[in-house]
C-alpha cells in the first residue's frame, strides 16, 4: 500500500488513553480551573505559583504514566518506514519511552520536562524531579517557566522549520491525523500539504472533526485500538512487496516459491 514518505500529527487523545487528561474535557480541569486559561502567559505572569503547581502535578502524572498500544503502533512504524516524522503537539514523552527515536519526531508545543528562563536563553531539562517551587534563572535570575507553548504564543521556529524541511523532501504517500481535533490551522495547513495530490490521509479521531472532510478514511475508534491495526496492515504489505522484489532477484537464477521460509 504505501513504501513512501509518511506523516503522522497525534494530540491529546492518544495520551488520554494513557491517563492524560486532555485540556478539553472535563478532566482537564485542575482545582476548579479552566487549563486553557492557565496555559497563559497572563496566568504565569499573575499567578506563577499556581502554575508552577499545576505543572509540577502534571509532569509527575506523565511520571507515572506508560505509554499505550497507540504510541507503541506509532513507534513501530517510525522505526520500520523509510522516511518518517511524527508531528505531536503532545507535551509528554510517551513516545520516546516508547521506542521512537528522538529525531523522527517534533514536540511542535514543547516539553513539559524542560524548564526556560523567561528572559534568557537558559534551559534545564527536569525529567526525574522538579528543582524549587519558584525556579530563577541561574544565569540572570529572572524567573523561570516550563518550557511549552502556551495560548497566544508563537510555535518554535526551529521546530516548524524541521516540519516544513520534510515537506520539502516530497508528498507523502500516507498522512495520519489521531487523536487531535485539529483545531489548529497550521495543524490543518500541514497534513493536507504533505499528501500532496495522491496521498492518502487517515483520521483517526471518535469525533468528526474539521479535517473529517478531507480525508481518505476516517477510523472512529480510540488511537489505542485502531493504530496498532493499522500499523500492521502496512508492515504487512510492506513486507509482501519486499518479500516480491527479493523473489524476482533471485528468480533468474532458481525458482522463485513464495510459500516457503527462510532457508
Ligand atoms: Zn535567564
Amino acid at each position: 500500500m504505501f513504501n513512501g514518505r509518511v506523516l503522522i500529527i497525534t494530540g491529546a487523545g492518544v495520551s488520554a488513553e494513557s491517563g492524560i487528561p486532555t485540556f478539553r474535557g472535563k478532566d482537564g480541569y485542575w482545582r476548579n480551573l479552566d487549563p486553557t486559561k492557565l496555559a497563559t502567559p497572563e496566568a504565569f505572569a499573575r499567578d506563577p505559583n499556581l502554575v508552577w503547581d499545576w505543572y509540577r502535578e502534571r509532569r509527575q502524572r506523565v511520571r507515572q504514566a506508560q505509554p499505550n498500544s497507540g504510541h507503541q503502533a506509532i513507534a513501530k512504524l517510525a522505526v520500520q518506514a523509510g522516511e518518517f516524522l511524527l508531528v505531536t503537539q503532545n507535551v509528554d514523552d510517551l513516545y520516546l519511552r516508547a521506542g521512537l527515536p528522538a529525531d523522527k519526531m517534533v514536540q511542535i508545543h514543547g516539553d513539559i520536562f524542560m524548564t526556560r528562563c523567561s528572559r534568557c536563553e537558559f534551559r534545564r531539562y527536569e525529567h526525574e524531579h522538579d528543582v524549587g517551587s519558584l525556579p530563577k534563572c541561574p544565569e540572570c535570575g529572572a524567573l523561570m517557566r516550563p518550557g511549552v507553548v502556551w495560548f497566544g504564543e508563537q510555535l518554535d521556529a526551529a521546530k516548524i522549520e524541521i516540519v516544513e524541511n520534510f515537506m520539502r523532501g516530497g508528498d507523502c504517500k500516507l498522512v495520519i491525523v489521531a487523536g487531535t481535533t485539529a483545531l489548529f490551522g497550521y495543524i490543518i495547513g500541514w497534513a493536507l500539504r504533505a499528501r500532496g495530490q495522491t496521498g492518502q490521509l487517515i483520521e483517526v479521531n471518535p469525533e468528526e472533526t474539521s479535517l473529517s472532510q478531507f480525508a481518505t478514511k476516517s477510523y472512529r475508534e480510540p488511537a489505542g485500538t485502531v493504530l496498532p491495526r493499522l500499523v500492521n496492515e502496512l508492515l504487512s504489505n510492506i513486507n509482501r512487496v519486499r518479500r516480491s522484489i527479493d523473489c524476482l532477484q533471485v528468480a533468474f537464477r532458481r525458482p522463485c516459491d513464495s510459500s516457503s521460509g527462510a532457508g
